[in-house]
């Protein structure tokens, strides 16, 4: 194996609201943080899930709204004013197993880092239908995220499907029922996976009808959408159904996998840290931040908050180690 070509105080690894606001934080302490931010691909892109947006009505500072490549770029550029080095790639794989830890990048030599944030973000399970990604990315409509984009005018007095039957599918249909005029939930089977209690909150609601044995094969429209195609998961036959909205419930994923299980996680996934309001890790010298340790809240303003946390962390060991 390559040995390190050198070794950096702090390495970043990820680049959605987490990873840039931990970056201005290290690099005004002056840690002089390298940030890997990762590469295009069909799942993600550098600058994070925001990138997937158009219209951030809900990070303050921007009283008309924001958009999400716009914010990305300006938490990147604020970084990078203070000494932030950004490499446009992704670490493969980690081994924290020695001390200064060893980070291989896809391409390039392997490099040492004395201290690591994790800030790789999470992504949205979407359908993989027809039409889902371009509508979502071009603000048509189609949303993972019922909180962010939910109030928007787009949204309000129509009919909106819910895709799923967990307990996101149940909080999303009964947060729409606020802005739309009626909440279908679409689900493949005849029973939800939801906690009985939520299923129950939402299956009562008198905005709130199901389409069970439902799968939506097509998202049908070309600047807006107009409704979805479904299959009877049954009997196979396809009909259509109009709607003005569709959000896409079906579980979240962790970008975890490059770790190869050298933290310590939850059972979805997520990167435990095991004291509450702490970004450690199982790994001392290694802190985490963002939408990778949190299956709850998920927002772009908490991920920041905890990649402040993470530097300031990160920043206290790294005195106390090196004294
Ligand atoms: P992410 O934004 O998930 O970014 C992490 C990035 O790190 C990845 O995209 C990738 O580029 C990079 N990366 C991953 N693995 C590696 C690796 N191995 N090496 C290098 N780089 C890597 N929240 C709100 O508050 N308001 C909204 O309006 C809002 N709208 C949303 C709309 C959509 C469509 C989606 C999907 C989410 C939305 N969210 C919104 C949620 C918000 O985007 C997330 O909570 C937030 O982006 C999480 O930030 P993060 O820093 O944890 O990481
Ligand atoms: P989840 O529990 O995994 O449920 C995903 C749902 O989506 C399932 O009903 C599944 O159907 C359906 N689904 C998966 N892939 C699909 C596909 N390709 N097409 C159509 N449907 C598909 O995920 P989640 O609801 O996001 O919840 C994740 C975890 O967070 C859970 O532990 C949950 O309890 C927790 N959570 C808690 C709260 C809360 O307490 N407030 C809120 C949200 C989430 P099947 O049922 O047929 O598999």
């Amino acid at each position: 194996m390559t040995a390190p070509a050198r070794t950096e105080t702090l390495v970043i690894i990820g680049s959605g609201p987490a990873a840039w606001t931990a970056a201005i934080y290290a690099a005004r302490a002056n840690l002089d943080p390298v940030v890997y931010e990762g590469e295009p691909s069909r799942e993600m892109i550098p600058g994070g899930q925001l990138m997937w947006t158009t219209d951030i009505d809900n990070f303050p500072g921007f009283p008309e709204g924001v958009d999400g490549q716009g914010l990305m770029d300006r938490m990147k550029q604020q970084a990078v004013r203070f000494g932030t080095r950004v490499e446009s790639e992704n670490i493969a794989s980690v081994d924290f197993s020695q001390r200064p830890f060893v980070l291989r990048p896809s391409w390039s030599e392997p490099i040492a880092a004395k201290a690591v944030i994790v800030a790789t973000g999470a992504r949205a399970i979407w359908l993989d239908v027809p039409n889902e990604a371009r509508l979502a990315q071009t603000g048509g409509g189609v949303s993972a995220c019922a909180v962010c984009d939910g109030a928007l005018p787009f949204f309000r007095d129509k009919v909106l499907a819910v895709v799923g039957g967990g307990d996101s599918a149940m909080e999303e249909a009964t947060y729409l029922t606020k802005f739309a005029r009626e909440v279908v939930i679409i689900h493949r089977r005849d029973a939800f996976r939801a906690s009985k209690v939520m299923a129950d909150r939402a299956l009562n609601h008198p905005k709130i009808r199901v389409e069970w044995h439902s799968q939506v094969t097509e998202v049908i429209g070309d600047d807006e959408i107009t409704g979805v195609r479904l299959r009877d998961t049954r009997t196979g036959e396809e009909r259509t159904l109009e709607v003005g909205g569709l959000f896409v419930a079906i579980g979240h994923t962790p970008n975890t996998a490059f770790l190869d299980g050298q933290l310590a996680t939850t059972q979805a996934g997520y990167i435990e840290t095991p004291t509450s309001w702490r970004t450690e890790t199982s790994v001392e010298g290694v802190f985490a931040a963002g939408d990778v340790i949190d299956e709850y809240y998920r927002q772009a303003i908490t991920s920041a908050g905890s990649g402040c946390m993470a530097a300031l962390e990160a920043e206290r060991w790294l005195a106390h180690h090196e004294a």
